[in-house]
């Protein structure tokens, strides 16, 4: 039976642009429904300054409790070899690093050049690690709000540089200009260069085509995707669905494709509950867990 495996990004890339603050003891509860749903991989939060992102202060704390959930790949972000060095500290399985192929995007998520932040990548990974996977994640792969187009060439490029010292590579949609075509088209340019360290695909749904997205790059040979449950994630300041793609209908997606994501549906619901219960008034997103699974659904497995 055909599979994917799915990231939850959602204590990340969501909560890192929610509202509110959502309590440590909620975040430890939400990961643990998560995980009990069937999420191998959950991206927790990651180690920047707290003071540049106050939602993102207990990391340390949310890494040491997820480690302790049997089975779970625990994955934190950093920006730097400091964050690195806080994310091993910790005891991370895997990092993941934001590399943009934008420059503007790059000058203003981590004040370097594309190029010095793949010479920060290098760093890391020349740093000692044992045990630690390192993801480089092309971010901005599909256009930016800053600086407009991105030349597929420097993705490319990119993509390739991080492949000769990173375990994977992800593309990521970080603004939601991506459109299906070009999904095929640049995943396809990419693995062309480096074949299977070409691992994840990050969507976001800001113009509604997460999940036809997810299905282009599940049809030119990607088996690993980040989502966000309940579409959390994104910039707060779009008006409408502007989080990442929405876990439960990806799951859903799939799921009725016969393609199995290890993800059972019902335990994922009661998972959000606890997400809408931790962050009331947060906006969320869905268009199963609003509209019901359809009648005579039968899961993948
Ligand atoms: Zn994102």
């Amino acid at each position: 039976m055909p599979q994917v495996h799915l990231c939850e990004v959602g204590p990340r890339d969501g909560l890192q642009n929610a509202k509110q603050l959502m309590p440590t003891e909620a975040k430890k509860a939400w990961i643990a429904a998560l995980a009990a749903a069937g999420l191998k991989e959950i991206e927790v939060g990651s180690f920047v300054p707290p003071k540049l992102i106050p939602a993102m202060a207990d990391t340390e704390e949310i890494v040491k409790y997820a480690l302790g959930i049997r089975g779970l790949k625990v994955v934190a972000l950093a920006p730097n070899l400091k964050g690195f060095q806080r994310a091993i500290a910790a005891g991370a399985h895997k990092v993941t690093f934001p590399v943009s192929a934008s420059r503007a995007h790059s000058q203003s998520n981590v004040r370097m050049t594309p190029e010095q932040m793949v010479d920060e990548v290098r760093k890391c990974a020349a740093w000692p690690h044992p045990g630690v996977e390192i993801e480089g994640a092309v971010s901005t792969a599909f256009g930016c709000t800053l600086q407009g187009e991105v030349p597929e060439d420097d993705v490319v490029r990119i993509a390739t540089e991080l492949a000769g010292f990173c375990d994977g590579v992800a593309l990521a949609d970080t603004v939601g200009y991506a459109n299906p075509a070009q999904v095929k088209r640049i995943f396809s340019r990419v693995k062309k260069e480096i074949g299977e360290k070409l691992e994840g695909a990050h969507f976001h749904d800001t113009r509604g085509l997460g999940l036809a997205n997810a299905l282009a790059a599940y049809e030119v040979g990607v088996r690993a995707f980040d989502s966000s449950m309940a579409g959390l994630g994104g910039c707060p300041y779009a008006p409408g669905a502007s989080g990442n793609v929405i876990t439960e209908d990806l799951v859903f997606m799939f799921e009725s494709m016969g393609v199995s994501t290890g993800i059972d549906i019902e335990k994922l619901l009661l998972a959000r509950e606890i997400l809408v219960k931790a962050i009331p008034g947060e906006p969320v997103y869905g268009h199963t867990p609003v509209a019901g699974l359809p009648k005579g659904f039968r899961a993948a497995a």
